[in-house]
């Protein structure tokens, strides 16, 4: 049935005068009512549907309303709502198995969460144990959470108001040749060129003070900066021969992004922790959780773990985890991210550096892609400034406009559009949605200079 006329109207007022919005300015925004959502659509009370080409926060994997994963939840509620972590559960120790079975060999355990903050929180928690030792080094391009280790090992200006000083947060750049911090031209450069950065880091840092480096393994948020050849690697050489826990935030990227159950295994290297949240059920139920290498997890063989959550492995996040890998496998969703990432994405948006001259650079993975926009190609001065807010956003803030006129919801993060939609999207939807993307872009090329 249609939503009652008045119904945006009460859904808009209780959300006003009543829910304080993360990340926001209470007084200064002015949030869209939400009516319904399925697959990779959802719509306004007016009935404006928006094609989501940015799975809500990159986390709506599977779409909206996923026969699979709601049945699970419904049979899972009405078998057992919650249970406390301390028993043994069917569903939870099944999807411990079954994220187990396709982690990286060597990686048997997990510890659950409630989302990709605490996460990262329990990793460095682990690691700062094992090692006994308490900094951590993370890139300043980077997103880790907003819980307060998480948010200090942040590297984005999102950290600036929350530091704390007893963090151990130690920042260093990545690989990112487009805006190379190591002057270099070519990927094979860049590696070296950054991993001799980061080796230089842990040693004036001291190695014997590091507990662990965190690295998002393609960086979310700030970029979709896809590390180069050799890079991961080489970070696994330098944690191994300094005794540092190689973490590796899969939070975004885990569970089908890029065409693979863990971002990881497209590229070289094996952390020793893998964080995860978002895809491991898209959202339905929060739910994140840490992977742990055996030699982690052996350490508290006999050392009780300093550490625990009340819904640790809640029974109806973990039934629509265990949906998640059967939908996947019954659906080749990783098979299907891979071929339209490579036969529909890649191309379309390499097509775009030709024909916008707002179009900087484009790359990415999977259905994972990142679209920099620039004033001039030449400098490649950012079409607006990095931290840009007011008066200088607005060119991004006219292209979000253009695109969801057009019924697309765009990700857009300083000068970049994201293109990450659901991995269920249908391959119409898909290239009506670059259509008005590429329409969009024409908004941008306006203002390049
Ligand atoms: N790590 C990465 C790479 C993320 O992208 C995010 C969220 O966007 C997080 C951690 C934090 O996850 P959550 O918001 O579930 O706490």
């Amino acid at each position: 049935p249609l939503p009652a006329p008045d119904a945006a109207a009460q859904v808009r007022g209780d959300d006003r005068a009543h829910v304080f919005h993360s990340w926001s300015a209470q007084a200064l925004i002015d949030p869209l009512p939400v009516a319904a959502g399925e697959g990779s659509t959802f719509w306004d009370y007016d009935g404006n549907a928006y094609l989501d080409f940015s799975s809500q926060l990159v986390n709506l994997n599977l779409g909206h309303q996923h026969p699979d994963l709601i049945a699970a939840i419904q049979q899972q509620a009405g078998r057992l709502a919650t249970i406390q972590p301390a028993v043994a559960n069917d569903v939870r120790g099944e999807l411990a198995r079954l994220i187990s079975e396709v982690a990286p060999d060597g990686l048997e355990k997990v510890f659950f969460t409630n989302g990709g903050a605490e996460a990262n929180e329990y990793a460095v928690r682990m690691a700062r144990q094992v090692t006994g030792r308490r900094k951590v080094l993370s890139m300043y391009r980077s997103y880790h959470g907003s819980t307060s280790t998480a948010i200090s090992l942040t590297g984005d200006p999102r950290r600036w108001a929350n530091e704390v000083s007893d963090a151990g947060a130690v920042r260093f750049f990545g690989p990112y040749l487009y805006r190379s911090p190591f002057h270099s031209t070519t990927l094979a450069e860049e590696s070296q060129r950054a991993l001799e950065h980061l080796e230089q880091t842990i040693l004036l840092e001291g190695p014997a003070t590091i507990a662990a480096i965190i690295i998002e393994t393609v960086v979310g948020t700030n970029g979709v900066l896809v590390p180069p050849p050799g890079y991961l690697q080489g970070v696994r050489e330098l944690c191994d021969r300094h005794g540092i826990v190689y973490i590796a935030d899969e939070v975004m990227v885990g569970f089908g992004r890029l065409g693979e159950w863990f971002g990881i295994d497209a590229y070289d290297g094996r952390p020793d922790l893998i964080t995860f949240a978002k895809g491991i059920n898209s959202g339905y139920v929060p739910l994140g959780g840490v992977v742990i290498s055996d030699a982690i997890a052996g350490r508290f063989d006999k050392t009780p773990f300093p550490g625990g959550l009340t819904y640790s492995g809640h029974p109806l996040a973990c039934a629509a985890g265990v949906a998640t890998f059967e939908v996947f496998r019954r659906d080749g969703i990783l098979e299907r991210v891979r071929d339209l990432g490579e036969r529909v994405v890649e191309p379309t948006l390499r097509g775009w550096v030709d024909k916008h001259p707002s179009v900087g650079e484009v790359r990415g993975r999977g259905l994972f892609w990142a679209v920099e926009l620039v004033r001039d190609r030449e400098t490649r001065e950012p079409l607006v400034p990095f931290n840009a807010s007011g008066a200088d956003a607005a060119p991004m803030g006219a292209f979000t406009a253009a695109a969801k006129e057009g019924g697309v919801w765009p990700f857009t993060h300083f000068n970049r559009m994201h293109v990450a939609p659901p991995l269920v999207i249908s391959e119409t939807d898909l290239v009506r949605g670059l259509a008005v993307l590429d329409d969009a872009l024409s908004v941008a090329d306006g203002y390049v200079t």
